[in-house]
């Protein structure tokens, strides 16, 4: 408690105007935890008490989970003056930026209004025998500070945020963190059981991350048990986001069409129903007639034997599969459907792609 010492004679010093701000900022004590029920029931991302401990340092657990204050001119963000944006440190929602940030001298970050948009959540706080409004981000219920109307920009506001709150990304990183975003590109297939073509495309080089789930059906968030029952609509796939500066679109469909059979309808080997079906989920015009190019390239070539039955429809939505079903093939090498089933297509995709394979 030093460091409040040592504060609160430095304000005897300073006056009345020093005093004043610093009683009305956020300036808790350790004893002024407020129970965690009182943290926002309707915020978007729910996790549960193991799961922020988990997630947060003991520090931000205290601020952001029970509504904890860190001691004043202690935070890594207070003298802060770089260019960039402060995103909640437990969720990563976009906040405030550098061009509303004050120095106000309470002993806390302050800014003088928020990225505009809903990002934060008001909540009357009479605690300590005071009238304060709490602020917590919206999107996860984590605590921030508190809202005061005693600022001295035109806004008049005075957000007093705790550094432990908040995480700061720096212009920099901003830009870099955008480029790479503007390469990136989406695409949703099935091609049968998306064990298989999800362990072929996390192998092409370009590829960042290959999801497993169920499109193009009818009710939200189906398991698997209802998807196996070919009763939903909905149809395996693998979500792909891709590097177009590594690899392509045309890329992404030349594996696809080579490692499943694009002319069995609603079936791949034994693997039977409408869950199987060959379809590709467009999201844009580029996509589907970069789909239909190779479809009628294909069948004018008769590179198949029969015509190809792959529906081209576009895409509605995604619900990521069960977790056992990421990375199935990697984690279940064993099992005998991996090396039946499975392995023969990434034998037929590494001959046929071997110099598009990722570099361990
Ligand atoms: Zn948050």
């Amino acid at each position: 408690m030093a460091r409040y010492k040592s504060i609160c004679q430095f304000v005897q010093f300073a006056g009345i105007i020093l005093i004043s701000q610093v009683f009305t900022a956020c300036g808790q004590t350790n004893s002024s935890r407020v129970n965690k029920t009182e943290i926002n029931p309707d915020a978007a991302i729910q996790k549960t008490d193991a799961e922020w401990k988990k997630q947060l340092s003991p520090d931000q657990y205290y601020v952001l989970r029970q509504k904890g204050t860190e001691e004043p001119y202690s935070g890594k963000l207070l003298l802060n003056k770089e260019k960039g944006v402060y995103k909640c440190a437990a969720c990563g929602n976009e906040l405030f930026t550098d061009e509303m940030k004050f120095d106000s001298h309470c002993g806390w970050p302050s800014f003088d209004r928020e990225i505009s948009g809903g990002k934060i959540k008001t909540l009357e706080d009479n605690s300590h025998g005071m009238q304060r409004l709490e602020i917590q981000c919206a999107k996860c219920g984590g605590h921030l500070g508190h809202l005061f109307d005693d600022g001295p920009t035109k806004t008049g506001m005075r957000y007093c945020v705790n550094s432990l709150s908040l995480d700061f990304v720096n212009e920099k990183e901003l830009n870099k963190a955008a480029t790479k975003s503007a390469s990136l590109d989406t695409l949703t297939l099935g091609g049968g059981c998306f064990w298989c073509v999800e362990a072929v495309y996390e192998m092409l080089d370009g590829v960042e991350k290959v999801e497993s789930g169920y499109s193009g059906g009818a009710g939200a968030n189906p398991t698997y048990k209802e998807v196996c029952t070919g009763t939903t609509g909905h149809a395996e796939v693998v979500q792909i986001t891709y590097d177009n500066t590594k690899t392509s679109l045309e890329e992404i469909l030349k594996v696809f069409f080579t490692v499943h059979d694009p002319t069995t309808l609603n079936r791949q080997g034994n693997d039977a129903g409408t869950q199987y079906r060959s379809v590709v989920f467009y999201r844009n015009e580029k996509q589907r007639q970069a789909t239909q190019n190779i479809i009628d390239l294909l069948n004018k070539e008769k590179v198949y034997p029969k015509p190809i039955v792959t529906q081209v429809v576009p895409f509605k939505a995604f619900y990521e599969a069960e977790d056992y079903h990421q990375d199935y093939y990697n984690l279940n090498k064993e099992e005998p459907y991996c090396q039946m089933v499975i392995q023969p297509k990434i034998e037929k995709f590494e001959k046929v792609f071997k110099d598009k394979i990722k570099k361990q």
